[in-house]
C-alpha cells in the first residue's frame, strides 16, 4: 500500500531524543527556547511560542488576542474541526464564510457581508498547504480594524509573495504526525508582536512569569524537549521536504487526466501538505479502484464544520453550497517526500485506468 502520509523520522531525530532522557530536563529547558528560535527564523518572524498541539496553539492565539464573550470570528466551514473550535474555546463565536471552488480556501468576496458590530478577528485556514489570498484578506482586517490569525497548520513552508505564512497576523502551526514536519503532537504561534508573544506565553504556562507567581489565569499548554529535540531535527529539514512535495505535486498535475488537479496562484509557493484533486463523478467509485491497486488516499473533509453534529447541537445551520460540494467531490492523493518514482507513476496509472 502507498499511504496517504508517513513520518519522516531518521537516525538523528531518535539520537536527539536520547540526548534528552540522559540530560534529564525533560521539560521547559533549552530545547524548546532553540526550536522556538529555529521556527521563528524560517518564518521570518519575530517570537515563536511552541504548545502542545496546534489546537492549542490557536486556542492560545484567540486568548491572547483578548477574543471572549460575545465576539464573532469569521473563518471556513471546509477544515478540520479545531479551527472553529479556537473561537469557541474563547466562548466566541465561530462565524463561518463559504469558501473558492478552486482554492478550497476562504472566499475573501464573503468575509466582508458577514462583518458585524462584533467581528474581533479572521481566521483564514492556509487548506492542504494553499495560502489564502493575504493581500484581500488583510486589506479586509485594516478596513474594519480586525485581527488576523492564521490557521497554519498544514502549510509549513507556504509562501505568499516571498513571505513565509504565519507572518502575515498571527499564526499558528502543528506538528502532528501527518504534517509537513512533526513532532509528533506539538504546534507553535508565529508573530511579531511583543505584547502578544508574551500574552501567549503567559497563557501556554499558567500565567507564570517566574515559577509558581502567576499573574493571570493560564492553561499547561506546554511543547516538552522530547517534541522540541525532534522538532529541530524537523524544521532542519523543511525546505527539502517541501520542495520534494511540489516535484511530486507537478508531476501528478502534469500526468494525472479526468480530474481536476490543484492550483497554486500566481506569486505564491503551495506546501502540498495535501495533493487534492476534485472529482465531479464517481469518487467513491475512484477510492474503489486505487484501494485495489494499493493506493491510499483521503477525503479532507467529508463533512464541513457547520454541518457536523456538534455544531448542530450549538444550533449552526445555514448553506455554504461551495464547501458542501467540495466535501462530496475533493479526494487527496499521496504526495509526501517519500514516494518513489514508481510509486507516483503508479499513482497516476491507477486514477487514469479509472477512465479508459
Ligand atoms: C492539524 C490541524 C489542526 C490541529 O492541529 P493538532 O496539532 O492536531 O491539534 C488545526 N487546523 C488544521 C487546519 C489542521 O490541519
Amino acid at each position: 500500500m502507498i499511504p496517504i502520509s508517513v513520518p519522516l523520522l531518521g537516525e538523528e531525530e531518535k539520537r536527539a531524543v536520547l540526548e534528552v532522557i540522559d540530560s534529564g530536563q525533560l521539560a521547559q529547558g533549552k530545547r524548546v527556547e532553540a526550536f522556538e528560535q529555529a521556527f521563528a527564523e524560517v518564518c521570518g518572524v519575530k517570537h515563536a511560542i511552541a504548545t502542545s498541539s496546534g489546537t492549542t496553539a490557536l486556542q492560545t492565539a484567540v486568548l491572547a488576542h483578548g477574543i471572549g464573550p460575545g465576539d464573532e470570528v469569521i473563518t471556513t466551514p471546509f477544515t478540520f474541526i479545531a479551527s472553529a473550535n479556537a473561537a469557541l474555546f474563547a466562548s466566541a463565536k465561530p462565524v463561518f464564510v463559504d469558501i473558492d471552488a478552486r482554492s478550497y480556501n476562504i472566499d475573501p468576496r464573503w468575509i466582508e457581508k458577514a462583518i458585524t458590530p462584533r467581528t474581533k478577528a479572521i481566521l483564514p485556514v492556509h487548506l492542504f498547504g494553499n495560502p489564502c489570498d493575504m493581500e484581500a484578506i488583510l486589506g479586509i482586517a485594516r478596513r474594519h480594524g480586525l485581527v488576523v490569525i492564521e490557521d497554519a497548520c498544514q502549510a509549513h513552508g507556504a509562501m505568499v509573495g516571498g513571505r513565509s505564512v504565519g507572518s502575515f497576523g498571527t499564526g499558528c502551526f502543528s506538528f502532528y504526525p501527518t504534517k509537513n514536519i512533526t513532532t509528533a503532537e506539538g504546534g507553535i504561534i508565529t508573530t511579531n508582536d511583543d505584547a502578544l508573544a508574551d500574552r501567549a506565553r503567559l497563557i501556554r504556562s499558567h500565567g507564570q512569569r517566574q515559577r509558581y507567581y502567576h499573574e493571570s489565569i493560564g492553561y499547561n499548554f506546554r511543547m516538552t524537549e522530547i517534541q522540541a529535540a525532534i522538532g529541530l531535527v524537523q524544521v532542519g529539514k523543511l525546505q527539502r521536504f517541501v520542495e520534494a512535495r511540489r516535484a511530486n505535486a507537478a508531476y501528478l498535475s502534469v500526468h494525472l487526466q479526468g480530474v481536476v488537479t490543484p492550483v497554486e496562484s500566481p506569486g505564491t509557493r503551495h506546501a502540498y501538505h495535501q495533493y487534492t484533486i476534485r472529482v465531479v463523478a464517481g469518487r467513491d467509485g475512484l477510492v474503489e479502484h486505487l484501494t485495489a491497486r494499493g493506493i491510499g488516499t483521503g477525503i479532507y473533509y467529508p463533512l464541513p464544520v457547520h454541518q457536523q453534529v456538534a455544531y448542530q447541537k450549538l444550533g449552526y445551520g445555514g448553506h455554504f453550497p461551495v464547501a458542501e460540494q467540495a466535501s462530496q467531490e475533493v479526494l487527496s492523493l499521496p504526495v509526501h517526500p517519500a514516494l518513489r518514482p514508481e510509486d507516483l507513476d503508479a499513482i497516476v496509472k491507477g486514477v487514469n485506468s479509472r477512465w479508459s
